[in-house]
């Protein structure tokens, strides 16, 4: 245990040394690209007071000594005598600009967090201001496999345009409802209370809700992850972001709030990393989900699971992303899912799935397809459980007459001087049935006969492959229903086959 009292150097001497990246200054605190697992977005809080550092991604944390220790593979006796020799002689000069950036750090004051009442009314009113585009009611409802229904359940909204973000806080602040205190607002340059919604940022707005039922926050799914200039290219950037003014004047931190979807009093409680992830496995699932921020950011599991255990929870199923195992962040999160459940007595096991899906969401995604597949496989091999009764006429080519519009569309039969198709120079050439599915249409049934009668011939058709000026019926024991096969799909006709002249039969 260091005692940093004691020590000649602060923290960001060693931060200097080490030539840390920093990506955000608050008060007392900043964060920085983290030199042990090397993730580049600013994940590392490095605590001044408290000369304490963590990072948010791969877990690693400890005091200044470690930080050093860490980087260089070195003892903490080592290393204070390296940080010693080196802010003494100077034989690692601190980059400049880091030392610069060091000298910057101002305190920015901030609000105290409201209570979870107040937060909760102020963020059900910003969302009820708001409207879900249909872009990304589109995307969650065809890349995410979610109902309208339930889309509208979970609350999802589109974040605003940033010129509205004064305009939106003055309503919440004109019909009372408290904006101090609550993440993502903050009091501007000329102190006027507003929103941090940036154009930059702009995405999906999801809400997390509380065990309790109420909303503790929101996070974003950016419409643009946000890659940093000197990221790898294989990394995707940050897809996420808390709803957040923490470097804000006046502004209030997001915290770790875990998500929860489903029922707190449940056997079973599965948890991830994500709100949306959860949301969307609980919509596919019906199971109960928590989601952590991060797979790290698991210091709230700690009082949900003593709330769960008291609610009756037997089992936690720890449903980290596929990659826990050759990530090593998110492995970290996993365990630490796993030794606070035994903490609070609860049984806990680890939820394996095919890996070709990295997500919990993603696999019960696939799944749902797959089971779709299959009871379309099924109903081809047992044959569908509805069957329509066609005929189909064809010109009678096998004579010597042309006809001006055959194969042709039905503007064509208009322009031979016809109104309907004349039945007389039509022949018959199938009669049967097509199976089809119980909410297929009149339009879909006739696309069915379409490609039935021009791939997989129905035994006795004894025409050509079914083609513009083609007339097909759809009939049962009371009515009849004639259709002229046009260029782009089928055109309701009268005809009148009982004159048809030739009929083969
Ligand atoms: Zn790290």
């Amino acid at each position: 245990m260091e005692y940093i009292a004691d020590m000649p150097f602060t923290i960001m001497d060693v931060a200097s040394l080490l030539r840390l990246n920093i990506r955000r200054r608050m008060a007392g605190q900043v964060y920085v690209d983290c030199p042990i697992c090397g993730d580049r977005r600013g994940k590392m809080n490095i605590n001044l007071t408290k000369g304490l550092w963590r990072c948010n991604y791969c877990g690693e944390g400890g005091g200044m000594l470690a930080l050093y220790a860490k980087v260089h593979g070195v003892s903490t006796s080592v290393a204070y005598q390296e940080i010693c020799d080196a802010l003494q002689t100077g034989g690692t000069a601190p980059a400049p600009a880091v030392s610069k950036e060091m000298a910057q750090i101002e305190t920015v004051p901030q609000s105290e967090r409201a209570d979870a009442q107040t937060v909760h009314r102020t963020m059900s009113a910003l969302l009820s201001l708001l409207t879900l585009t249909p872009a990304h009611r589109e995307h969650l409802r065809t890349k995410r496999g979610l109902t309208d229904g339930q889309i509208d359940r979970f609350g999802f909204r589109s974040t605003p345009p940033p010129q509205l973000c004064r305009h939106l806080t003055e309503r919440l602040l004109e019909q009372g409802y408290t904006v101090r205190g609550i993440p993502g607002f903050y009091m501007n340059d000329s102190g006027r209370w507003t929103v941090k919604f940036h154009r930059r940022t702009s995405g999906i707005l999801i809400p997390i809700l509380g065990a309790d039922g109420l909303i503790h926050g929101a996070q974003i799914r950016l419409d643009h992850p946000i890659k940093n200039r000197d990221d790898p290219p294989e990394r995707s950037g940050t897809k996420y972001l808390p709803l957040s003014s923490a470097n804000k004047n006046m502004g209030t931190t997001s915290g770790s709030p875990v998500h929860f979807i489903g029922d707190p009093f449940s056997r079973v409680v599965y948890v991830t990393e994500g709100a949306l992830k959860a949301d969307i496995a609980h919509a596919l699932t019906g199971r109960t989900f928590a989601a952590t921020a991060g797979a790290n950011n698991t210091a709230g599991l700690d009082p949900l699971f003593a709330l769960l255990r008291r609610n009756g929870v037997e089992e936690v199923i720890e449903a980290e992303d596929m990659d826990k195992y050759r990530n090593q962040a998110v492995s970290r999160g996993a365990s630490k899912v796993w030794q606070l459940a035994h903490k609070h007595g609860l049984a806990c096991r680890r939820l394996i799935w095919d890996p070709n899906y990295k997500g919990i969401d993603d696999w019960q995604l696939a799944l749902r397809r797959e089971r779709e597949q299959k009871k379309e496989a099924q109903e081809m091999k047992t044959g569908p459980k509805y069957s329509q009764k066609y005929r189909v006429y064809q010109l009678d080519l096998n004579g010597v007459r042309t006809y001006p519009f055959a194969f042709q569309g039905i503007e064509a039969m208009r322009a031979a001087g016809y109104e309907q198709p004349p039945a007389e120079d039509y022949v018959l050439v199938f009669d049967g049935e097509i199976g089809h599915s119980a909410d297929d249409g009149r339009e879909m049934i006739l696309e069915r006969i379409f490609i039935r009668c021009n791939n997989d011939l129905p035994s006795g058709y004894r025409g050509h492959r079914l083609a513009a000026s083609d007339v097909v019926e759809l009939y049962d024991s009371e009515r009849r229903a004639f259709f002229y096969c046009n260029s782009t799909g089928f055109v309701p006709v009268r005809f009148a086959p009982g004159t048809a002249a030739g009929s083969r039969e």
